[in-house]
């Protein structure tokens, strides 16, 4: 019910009547009455004034269920959240839950993951309270050959929802990283469970370091957070919701015509690595080139000794001549 209280309350930017809020949610004034104490000893800054009714002053920076799921408005991603205080990985939970049969569109988030993980058995470390770590299950019809591009629609939405929340330009470098100010705020996994014609599900892993915070020695060089000097502080839930919208909004472009032909304008005006020289770290034979842009199924065309080479993401890092990008 805390979720029911708190959307009556976004709902309406001014007060809600007590009487309202029960008559909308068939219950008493005693239960209503009950679940606002709580959500107040959440932090939840709740305003009541007498012949008029609540009003929602401010919110706290968590993540949890009701907090996720008074903001979720799209249709389908996010519209079943699964919130853990703590847990190691949530595309770990996702994929647990997925074979548990959990549907398209469900959410795991925690506001403590422990053993994130990157790609090629890479750690992603996050920051207790200060990041945001999230995983949505896809159950797609499409084949298995197509879910690489899915990492690169997550990187635009993601991109996209910090430069619509912040104001900020947020740059991709491919295929899968975001930097703000030239350091890494955004790490995606996209990880799959499949036959060989048929995908069991997806799950999406997207980490982002959102607040102001310190890194280990081993990344402090290459990592930063989104909230620079001179942005608004945000709440992460706020931009959270944002991501799964615009995340929406291009896989929904992307099922369609199963190709990025119609998202390539949109990611390429972020791709940090566009026309810059980049190197290409094949484990078989590394090679530098020009980043040209990518193809409609998201390969990275990088122009090398006259001729142009779709690089696919699987395998391959790539860095810039002097440094990550
Ligand atoms: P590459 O640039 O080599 O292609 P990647 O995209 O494959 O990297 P990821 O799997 O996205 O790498 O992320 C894992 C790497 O990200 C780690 O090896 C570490 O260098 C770096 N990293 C780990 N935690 C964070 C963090 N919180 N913020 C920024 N970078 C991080």
């Amino acid at each position: 019910m805390k979720t029911a209280i708190l959307k009556a309350l976004r709902q309406n930017e001014g007060y809600v009547s007590g009487q309202e809020i029960c008559d909308a949610l068939n219950v008493s004034r005693t239960a209503v009455w009950k679940d606002m104490k709580k959500l107040k000893e959440e932090g939840y800054e709740i305003e009541s004034v007498s012949n008029r009714g609540y009003r929602l002053k401010s919110a706290p920076d968590i993540l949890c269920k009701h907090e996720l799921c008074s903001l979720i408005d799209t249709a389908w991603a996010g519209s079943e959240v699964h919130f853990f205080e703590e847990t190691e990985s949530t595309n770990t939970k996702a994929k647990q839950l997925a074979d548990e049969g959990a549907k398209n569109g469900t959410l795991v988030v925690t506001e403590n993951q422990t053993a994130g993980r990157g790609r090629r058995g890479r750690d992603w470390l996050a920051g207790k309270g200060t990041n945001i770590a999230m995983t949505l299950v896809l159950k797609p019809e499409f084949a298995p050959n197509s879910a690489s591009q899915v990492t690169l629609v997550a990187a635009l939405a993601t991109a996209s929802a910090i430069e619509k929340i912040y104001g900020a330009e947020a740059k991709i470098k491919w295929p899968n990283d975001i930097l703000v100010n030239g350091k890494k705020v955004v790490g995606i996994l996209t990880e799959m469970s499949a036959e060989i014609d048929y995908i069991n599900y997806v799950v999406v892993g997207i980490g982002i370091n959102v607040h102001k915070q310190e890194f280990s020695d081993d990344i402090k060089d290459i990592a930063g957070y989104v909230e620079q000097d001179g942005l608004p502080v945000v709440r992460r839930s706020e931009l959270l919701a944002e991501i799964l919208r615009q995340f929406e909004k291009y896989y929904d472009i992307f099922c369609r015509d199963l190709n990025l032909k119609n998202l390539k304008t949109d990611y390429e005006r972020m791709l940090v690595n566009k026309e810059k020289e980049v190197r290409v770290l094949d484990s078989r034979e590394p090679f530098n080139g020009i980043a040209k842009g990518i193809t409609d199924t998201g390969e990275l065309l990088v122009e090398t000794e006259g001729k142009t080479v779709a690089v696919s993401a699987g395998e391959v890092s790539v860095r810039g001549l002097y440094g990550y990008v």
